[in-house]
């Protein structure tokens, strides 16, 4: 009997704690770098394009190079719905994009991905003058660097801290619009946290 391809199985209507176990045996694959054969070609492309998306997961995380969700989770076309910025701050426009995928696409999970060694992160912790518009960012990012100072955190371990913060925060910005909130409440959306490890390439869920 041919075996199932996991990464070619439509999901079709998961949960949300199925659709974290799938993006967790897809972080298993990478990790152990056994990456399954995925169908990238016309036929999918043209059934995407004429059925529409219906992404099991929404990934918030950081703009960083090392960091690609389709990659570190091995999945591919239409699986995944992502917003990406540098250190994974939610402002309106991110927030606006969440909201489409729960409320329009019924994604059933969100999930705001920190990880190791984040630049933005590390830019808030450090302090003094950014250029241009990269204090946008790094403002949103100083009340995390508070938190985890007042946590008692310093030194090296005060960037990781700001990290597990900034996630935490992002979280919170999530949880104030009505959207989500609305349908958590109706048992029909899970948001999670989680970090992505660089150099072992594993994601550890929050929750
Ligand atoms: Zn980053």
């Amino acid at each position: 009997m041919k075996k199932e391809n996991p990464a070619c199985q439509r999901p079709g209507a998961v949960t949300g704690e199925e659709a974290r176990r799938l993006l967790m045996e897809g972080n298993g694959r990478f990790v152990e770098g056994r990456l399954a054969p995925k169908d990238l070609g016309g036929a999918r492309r043209e059934e995407l394009a004429s059925k529409g998306q219906k992404p099991f997961a929404v990934i918030v995380t950081c703009s960083d190079s090392r960091v690609p969700p389709e990659i570190l989770f091995d999945q591919a076309l239409g699986d995944l719905f992502v917003i990406r910025v540098a250190g994974n701050v939610v402002d309106q426009v991110a927030l606006g994009s969440v909201e489409y995928a729960v409320e329009h696409l019924n994604t059933p999970l969100v999930v705001v991905m920190g990880h190791e060694k984040c630049g933005a992160v590390q830019a808030a912790v450090d302090g003094g003058e950014v250029p241009g518009s990269i204090g946008a960012i790094v403002s949103k990012i100083r009340p995390s660097v508070q938190k985890a100072a007042a946590a008692g955190a310093a030194g090296g371990e005060l960037y990781e801290k700001t990290a597990d913060e900034n996630i935490k925060s992002a979280i919170e910005e999530l949880k104030k619009s009505p959207v989500i909130r609305h349908f958590m409440e109706e048992g029909r959306l899970m948001l999670i946290g989680a970090k992505y490890h660089l150099s072992s390439g594993r994601v550890v869920f929050y929750h």
